[in-house]
This record gives structure tokens, C-alpha cells and sequence, in this order.
């Protein structure tokens, strides 16, 4: 249960109990107190995770819920948990503080795997940070970064006036169809009005010859 990975304590047999939580048996992470009777301590995340499968102080079984919980912040006590020695298990440098570990891997540990500082402009290279010095004397990538980073730039410029350009595509394609149905409505209109006159015309024809033929008759 311990989240101490990356390091481990100097001299841990000497740390005071009182520092240490009784489910991980290490010294406190991010530490809580209960609102049991004696104020128990754990670190948060072993409490947490007891809590899942119990409700009760695992020291006193008093009941316990995880909003019981409550951080502790005391300087004294964060102070004395940040000072604590450790030894970084990856490089073997001893007599770090706690408190500065995070750092120490970010920033300076040689053993920790890193990536080059070019690989935004895609140098592949990874590896431990003491090998970095010699890689960037080598690196190809890194000595063509304005050259790189300005057709990276056009790029980019392009691709945005390619999606203008087919936003500007769609709308004149949408424009199209609009006329297309106003052609369409257009004809289909002239087409009525057309039929129209033809019939009436047709009508008159046929009445003009039937009353001609009536004449006759008379
Ligand atoms: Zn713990
Ligand atoms: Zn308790
Ligand atoms: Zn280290
Ligand atoms: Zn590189």
C-alpha cells in the first residue's frame, strides 16, 4: 500500500511511530486525523481505501465515514514528513529531502528516462538524462529548429486556408441548391401557366367550330 515508489527512507528504523501510519506501516503521505476519540492518523489514500471495505477506525472500530476525514497541515508536521531523508531508487542518490523528491526526478535525476528537447519537432531520441548532453551534441533535429519550426508554421497557415476554403465550398454548394429549386419552381410554374393557355385556347377553337358547323345547319 505504500506510494513511496521511487524512493526509500534513510535509516527508516529510526523514524519516529508517531510519524508513521499504522495500515502502511510508512512514514505519512498527504496525512488525516479521524474524528475518533484518540484522533487517529493515517495516510489519506490507506484510509480511503480501508474505508472502501469497512466503517470503522481499523485502530479503535469506532465508526468512520471518509467525510470524517481531515486533512492535517500543521507546518510542524508537513515540515517534519518533507525533511525526511530519503534515497532515490533509481540513481542511488541519498540524503534527498522527501519534499524536494518530485523535484529531483523532474529536474535532475540522471537515471529517469527523458525525451530530447526537440522531440516537438518529432527527434525520437529518449533516454536516461545523463546520455542527454552527449545526444544533443548529436542530435540532427534540434540545430534545423527554425527551419523546421517555420514550415511547421506555413503548415499550419495552409491548413487553416484549406478548411476556409471548404467551409466556403459548402456554403456556395448550399447557395446552388437554392437556386436549383428556385429554377425548378420557376419552370414547373411555366409549365401550369403554359397548359393553361393551350386549354383555353383549345376550348375557344372548338366552341368557334361548333357554332361555324351550327351556322351550316341553319
Ligand atoms: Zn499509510
Ligand atoms: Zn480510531
Ligand atoms: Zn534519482
Ligand atoms: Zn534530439
Amino acid at each position: 500500500m505504500t506510494s513511496n515508489i521511487g524512493y526509500e527512507y534513510v535509516n527508516e528504523e529510526s523514524i519516529n511511530h508517531a510519524l508513521k501510519c499504522t495500515i502502511c506501516d510508512q512514514p505519512f503521505i498527504r496525512p488525516v486525523s479521524t474524528n475518533c476519540k484518540k484522533k487517529h492518523k493515517f495516510c489519506r489514500h490507506c484510509i480511503e481505501q480501508w474505508l472502501k471495505r469497512n466503517s470503522s477506525c481499523p485502530k479503535c472500530r469506532q465508526i468512520l465515514h471518509s467525510e470524517d476525514l481531515i486533512s492535517i497541515t500543521e507546518d510542524i508536521v508537513v515540515d517534519v514528513l518533507n525533511e525526511l531523508r530519503v534515497k532515490c531508487t533509481a540513481c542511488g542518490q541519498t540524503g534527498l529531502e522527501r519534499g524536494d523528491f518530485n523535484n529531483h526526478i523532474k529536474h535532475s535525476c540522471p537515471s529517469i528516462i527523458v525525451t530530447c528537447p526537440a522531440s516537438d519537432i518529432k527527434c525520437s531520441w529518449t533516454g536516461p538524462r545523463r546520455q542527454l548532453d552527449n545526444h544533443l551534441k548529436r542530435c540532427s533535429y534540434e540545430p534545423l529548429r527554425p527551419l523546421i519550426s517555420s514550415l511547421v508554421s506555413e503548415n499550419q497557415a495552409l491548413k487553416e486556408q484549406v478548411s476556409q476554403l471548404s467551409r466556403h465550398m459548402k456554403e456556395y454548394h448550399r447557395e446552388m441548391q437554392h437556386i436549383k429549386e428556385q429554377f425548378h419552381q420557376y419552370i414547373n410554374r411555366l409549365d401550369r401557366q403554359h397548359s393553361e393557355t393551350a386549354q383555353s385556347r383549345h376550348v375557344s377553337a372548338r366552341s368557334l367550330i361548333t357554332s361555324t358547323y351550327q351556322n351550316v345547319l341553319i
